[in-house]
């Protein structure tokens, strides 16, 4: 059976160089994000790659990808950013994955737990300070307190996260970074001291230094994509991963006939169509029907028709000599043309970031392995 002729191409050695140069944004340790398979690049091969740059400790946010990423390198660090349950405790003390405890009972559990298994549970406390979603708030520091005065557990962090550190205008992040330092002051006033603070995404890290602390998180810009249209563009990131497929079927069609369900493309001269065997089951939004671009003999050419669920229809007029077997490019470089994540975002209405965690499982990552430094 031979390869899919469609494949996500995930290239370690620009992976391995966006972490470097994140390394001159920030005196802080570095803690990678690779939730969601690492933003849809698999997450194996990216934290193999991160570890060989130095990283020691990585972030995700479900106990099932902190499994994954433990089961084959035992010896990192990992934490969970995001919910985790009170019968989650046994997993999370006996392989010493860091969780976010933001409630009482969490707490209570995870306790429990190390006691029974005479271990100790490192947590990292999180807070809320505008985000709304989850995390102790201002007037919950007594909860933390009596969190610090249960048996066998070690805060070792505290956490919170930005609303709007995307933008270019910080009033807000520096209200929630306010916020957040208050709260820290105030426990160590009552004498807990907790020795490493992390508040910085992306955008933070590469816009307000104030906000490093000990640790920072970095996600999106990791994998070179911006974090938004305001903050990144200027970093020189380059895209780790790009989308490629093969041209299955070339044609020429005639003025009046139709391509593909529902027949909403109709050709109003001699048409030239591509086929390319990628559909929305592939993570190609069937919203960009008529209307996205993909890159072909670096040119752009436009999709016509529907896309179905496994294939879809590029008009190549106007591109000389398409023929089958030929490489199209649906995110990634073709000579002098590029479409970005974020284009494709712009034409969805959504960011960069849900465009690739989108690229489904059935497109198979092919990696170009990084030349150790
Ligand atoms: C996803 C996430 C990050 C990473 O954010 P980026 O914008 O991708 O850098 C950091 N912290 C938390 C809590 C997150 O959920």
């Amino acid at each position: 059976m031979g390869m899919r002729q469609v494949w996500a191409e995930v290239n370690l050695q620009t992976l391995r160089e966006n972490f470097f140069k994140h390394q001159t944004y920030t005196q802080s340790e570095i803690m990678p994000i690779v939730k969601a398979d690492a933003y849809g690049h698999g997450v194996i091969p990216v934290v193999r790659t991160l570890i060989a740059c130095g990283a020691q400790r990585f972030g995700v946010a479900l106990l099932q990808e902190a499994l994954e990423i433990k089961a084959v390198f035992p010896e990192v660090t990992v934490m969970v950013i995001g919910a985790t349950g009170t019968e989650d405790s046994d997993t999370l003390v006996n392989e010493e994955i860091i969780p976010a405890v933001f409630q009482l009972a969490q707490a209570q559990a995870l306790s429990e737990t190390a006691v029974r298994l005479n271990r100790t549970a490192k947590i990292h406390i999180k807070v809320d300070t505008g985000m709304g979603r989850i995390g102790y708030r201002e007037t919950d520091i007594s909860e933390i307190l009596r969190i610090s005065q249960l048996p066998n557990l070690y805060i070792e962090g505290i956490f919170t996260h930005f609303a709007t550190a995307d933008q270019r205008d910080l009033a807000f992040a520096r209200k929630q970074l306010k916020c957040f330092e208050d709260i820290y002051e105030k426990l160590k006033m009552m004498g807990l001291t907790i020795p490493i603070r992390h508040v910085a995404n992306s955008a933070a890290i590469l816009q307000f230094p104030e906000s490093h602390f000990e640790l920072v998180r970095l996600g999106i810009s990791l994998y070179g994509l911006t974090p938004s249209s305001q903050v990144g563009g200027n970093v020189g990131l380059e895209p780790v991963m790009s989308w490629k497929a093969k041209v299955s079927h070339v044609k020429t069609i005639g003025t009046g006939e139709t391509v593909s369900y529902g027949r909403t493309f109709q050709a109003a001269y001699p048409t030239q169509v591509a086929t390319v065997p990628v559909g929305y089951a592939d993570g190609l939004r069937r919203i960009l029907s008529n209307q996205g671009e993909m890159l072909i003999r670096g040119r752009r050419s436009t999709i016509i028709g529907r896309i179905c669920m496994d294939q879809t229809m590029l008009e190549v007029t106007k591109i000389p000599g398409v023929k089958v077997g030929d490489v199209v490019t649906i995110l990634g470089k073709d000579g002098g043309e590029r479409l970005t994540a974020s284009e494709m975002a712009d034409w969805l209405g959504t960011i960069n970031y849900e465009v690739v965690c989108g690229i489904s499982n059935r497109v198979p990552r092919v990696y170009i392995e990084a030349k150790e430094a």
